[in-house]
Parts: C-alpha cells; sequence; structure tokens
C-alpha cells in the first residue's frame, strides 16, 4: 500500500489543499487502504475536475480512482455495461458509439469519470431529454466506511442509493458500476446556430429547442439595456443525413500558459463576445458525425488557462419554469451592471428533478456563469446566491466553491435524509472532504 503527500487543486485553482493520496489498481485495494486512513477522513476523486472542493481533503487523505478503469461486461441487446469508477465519459464514446450507443449524457467535455459522474449526478445539453446519468444508472456497488462492499439499488438498499447519487462522494466509495447506454438513434447530427437579440427572445427560442435532441445557449453577459442576455441558441437533432467531410480537421489545441490578466479583462471579455455575437452563429443548418460535435471543451486541453492564473469560479443555478425567466433575467442585469464579467455563460433547458437526494435539477432551466478570482467577487457570487434563494433556485454543488450552509438547507429540501443515511452508513466520518467541512455535511461547518 502506497501514499504520496500531494498539493491537490481544484479545476477552478481556487481551492487547494495538501493531502495524503493513494491510487488503487483494483477493488480488494479499496478496503485495504481504508484501513490505513488517520482522523481526518478520506475522499474519491477521479479526474479531479470539478471546480471547487469537492474532491479534495485538507489535512486528510484522497483516493484516485482513476486506475480503476476496467469494463466488466457489455450488454449489446440491451445497453448494459458495467465498468468500475474510474473509466471516464470520453472512452464510453470512443469505444460504444461506433456500435450504435452513446454516453447518456452529453456534457462539454468527456474528460470526468463515470465514479464522478454518478457522485455529481452529472447531466449535460440533453438534460431536457434525458434528465441526469442517475437514470441510467441499475445499479452501484458501494465500499462503506467498514470495508465492506454493498449493491444499492431502487430494492436493496434504496437510501444509500438515493445519497450516493449527486453525493459527492460522501456515503462511500462507487467501486462498480451498472449503467444502461441509450442506442443512438442515427448517426450525425444536424446543428443549427440562431441569433438572440435579447433575453426574452432568447427564452422563446430556448422553449422551442426543447424538441431538439440536443440545446444550450450561450449568453453574452457584457451586453448592455435592452440587449441584456443576447445570445447564440444552438440546437442539433439526430439525423441519417450525410455528413459533409470537413475541408480540414481543427487539431487539439494545447495552451502552453496561462493567459496574462491584462487580457482577461471586462474591456477584452467585451470585445470577444461582441464578435462571437456577430460572426460565429451561421445561421446555415450543419450535418456533423455525433462524436465531432460532442466535446467541444476538449478541442482546448487546459481550457482553465483562458481563465487566467488567478483561477476562477463557476456559478451553476437551477430554477423552475416559474422563476427561471424572471431569476435568469435579475442575475444577468447584476452582471451587466456591476461589469463583473462572467466569461462564459450558458443557459439551457431542464427536464425534470432527479431520484438523488442531493438532485440540482428541477423542471426549468439551468444558468451557468464563470467568473475569474478577483477582488471583491466573492461577494458579489454571495450577492448572486442570496437573489437565486429568493428565486427558490439551487446551486450546483460540483461547481460550487462558496455556497453557504444557511443557503444549502434552502435549496435542498431533501438535505435532512441525505444526512440521516450519511450518519446511518458513515457514523465515524471516515468519508469527509474540504467541502463537507464547509457546508457542515458531516458534523458543524468549520
Ligand atoms: C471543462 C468542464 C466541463 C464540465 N461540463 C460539465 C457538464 O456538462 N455537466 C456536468 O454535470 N458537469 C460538468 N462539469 C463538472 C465536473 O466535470 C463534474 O463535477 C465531474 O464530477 C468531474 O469529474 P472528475 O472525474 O474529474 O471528478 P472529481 O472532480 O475528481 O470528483 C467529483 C466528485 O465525485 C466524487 N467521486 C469521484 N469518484 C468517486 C467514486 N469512485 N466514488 C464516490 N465518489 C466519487 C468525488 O469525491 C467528488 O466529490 C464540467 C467540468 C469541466 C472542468
Amino acid at each position: 500500500m502506497h501514499w504520496n503527500q500531494t498539493k491537490l487543486k481544484g479545476w477552478g485553482r481556487t481551492c487547494r489543499a495538501v493531502c495524503q493520496v493513494c491510487r488503487p489498481e483494483r477493488t480488494e485495494d479499496v478496503a485495504k487502504y481504508l484501513e490505513q486512513v488517520g482522523k481526518n477522513g478520506i475522499i474519491a476523486r477521479g479526474l479531479g475536475h470539478s471546480y471547487g472542493d469537492q474532491a479534495i481533503n485538507d489535512d486528510g487523505a484522497v483516493m484516485v480512482f482513476r486506475r480503476m478503469d476496467r469494463i466488466r461486461s457489455f450488454n449489446e441487446e440491451t445497453g448494459e455495461l458495467v465498468c468500475e469508477p474510474g473509466l471516464t465519459l470520453r472512452a464510453v464514446t470512443e469505444l460504444f458509439s461506433g456500435r450504435g450507443f452513446t454516453a447518456p449524457i452529453t456534457t462539454g467535455s468527456g474528460y470526468h469519470t463515470l465514479g464522478a459522474a454518478v457522485a455529481s449526478d452529472m447531466f449535460g445539453s440533453n438534460a431536457h431529454k434525458k434528465g441526469t446519468i442517475s437514470k441510467f444508472v441499475n445499479w452501484i456497488d458501494v465500499t462503506l466506511a467498514s470495508g465492506e462492499t454493498v449493491r444499492a439499488d431502487t430494492q436493496n438498499n434504496p437510501d444509500l442509493f438515493s445519497a450516493t447519487k449527486g453525493g459527492m462522494g460522501l456515503t462511500g466509495f462507487i467501486s462498480l458500476i451498472s449503467l444502461t447506454l441509450p442506442k443512438r438513434p442515427a448517426p450525425n447530427l444536424k446543428i443549427r446556430k440562431e441569433r438572440c437579440p435579447d433575453l426574452d427572445t432568447l427564452m422563446e427560442r430556448l422553449a422551442d429547442g426543447r424538441k431538439a435532441d440536443i440545446c444550450y445557449a450561450w449568453i453574452d453577459t457584457l451586453a448592455k439595456g435592452n440587449a441584456i442576455g443576447r445570445g447564440i441558441l444552438t440546437t442539433a437533432t439526430f439525423t441519417d443525413e450525410a455528413a459533409k467531410p470537413p475541408l480540414f480537421r481543427m487539431p487539439g489545441i494545447k495552451l502552453p500558459f496561462y493567459l496574462p490578466n491584462f487580457i482577461v479583462n471586462t474591456f477584452s471579455s467585451t470585445l470577444i463576445n461582441d464578435i462571437f455575437y456577430r460572426f460565429f452563429a451561421s445561421p446555415a443548418e450543419k450535418v456533423l458525425p455525433y462524436e465531432q460535435f460532442i466535446y467541444p471543451k476538449d478541442m482546448f486541453l487546459g481550457w482553465e488557462k483562458t481563465r487566467g492564473r488567478r483561477g476562477f469560479y463557476q456559478f451553476r443555478f437551477s430554477f423552475s419554469e416559474a422563476e427561471g425567466p424572471q431569476a435568469v433575467r435579475r442575475i444577468l442585469t447584476e452582471v451587466s451592471r456591476t461589469r463583473a464579467g462572467s466569461f462564459m455563460a450558458t443557459l439551457m433547458p431542464l427536464k425534470e428533478e432527479s431520484s438523488a437526494d442531493m438532485s440540482f435539477p428541477m423542471k426549468g432551466y439551468c444558468l451557468s456563469l464563470d467568473f475569474t478570482r478577483r477582488r471583491g467577487i466573492e461577494e458579489f457570487l454571495i450577492h448572486l446566491e442570496t437573489i437565486a434563494s429568493e428565486h427558490r433556485g439551487r446551486i450546483s454543488l460540483q461547481n460550487d466553491a462558496l455556497l453557504e450552509p444557511r443557503n444549502l438547507q434552502r435549496m435542498y429540501k431533501r438535505l435532512d435524509d441525505f444526512k440521516k443515511t450519511l450518519a446511518t452508513y458513515d457514523p465515524h466520518k471516515k468519508f469527509d472532504s474540504s467541502f463537507a467541512r464547509r457546508l457542515g455535511l458531516k458534523g458543524e461547518p468549520k
């Protein structure tokens, strides 16, 4: 058994910690490592692509699951895949799309492990049709604090099942997953982009976009006055129409350095947003192979470097259909008024709540905003958090680095059930993280 002392960070680089790290190769190793855990507990980690302190444990232990990525079985008839938690969504797409299946969720990047995808109850730009990954999970094997591994599904340990999906690794370690891959209806996607000059138009077009298989909008958060909420709506629908072979294939771009601070500012972002809005929404429809369209963020290796060296926060809200339009307008108006400058803002429709105790989505909308870290930004984001809570919205736990316990209680109605399950399955608080301590999920907040 081998441990390393390592400095780990969240993807936004606003949370860092020195942790004792182990990397099991097989399921049997997991229980052996668990026996050696000290008083500050242990948390699971996949690729560390959650934005904040979810997969770090200050002064404690971290188990990295990346090496446990074996496929145990695949059923060509039903699409049932049984695999270890370190397999990535991207690998699932690469291995199974040629056989007529897709990963259940179309996320911006494919570099997320399946264990983390289940523990974060991830969803993508097909969420208005397919919901979150939870819906596709048949069962999971969870290694508990005692070292015992138990199966959890809707019949066996159902409380553990609903707490582990979206439970951010705090119930135990997911050591095996069975999920059903959906059949791909056609090999290609017909893609349409549409410029929407203001928020009313965007909301109206987004409602129509729900008919497509994939639907999301980019928003220019620096637009002012009547143009607040202007953006580009992208929809994609599966089609048998032939895809035109590309004239050339864009190579993956590896950003070698962090963009300097003088580039990552409000003035440059206004200019970039304006160029993007005017020139990157060709109205013509395009047919592309499915594999070429998904994971747009993976084109830039080191995407986070575009946000500058200081790091950044991602704020992701969900709102009901009734509250959404007003809440989104209020937040975008605040962002525009203060020139807080969010680099990346997206809006997408959501289908429903998931079966997870800590379900983030609700039937309505999801708004995501990235903000570069700078003086005063934390106070501003806490102000946005309050606006969200006034509109009965939720903040996504997998993206968050700032949420306060009082707002967690207001936003997540099944929080008490979740905490009860944590106390049942992990009475001695072996599974712990910087995130859990900040939010008081395993006792008083620290
Ligand atoms: C570029 C980019 C695009 C993104 N796009 C999306 C998106 O489209 N949709 C979306 O929902 N999220 C998205 N995210 C958020 C993020 O990817 C998720 O939070 C995901 O969980 C990260 O995967 P990971 O393997 O890096 O997990 P980590 O960050 O390492 O871990 C995430 C959480 O899962 C837990 N965990 C990991 N493995 C296990 C295990 N075996 N057992 C129990 N718990 C475990 C960890 O303890 C932690 O709480 C995006 C992030 C980035 C950086």
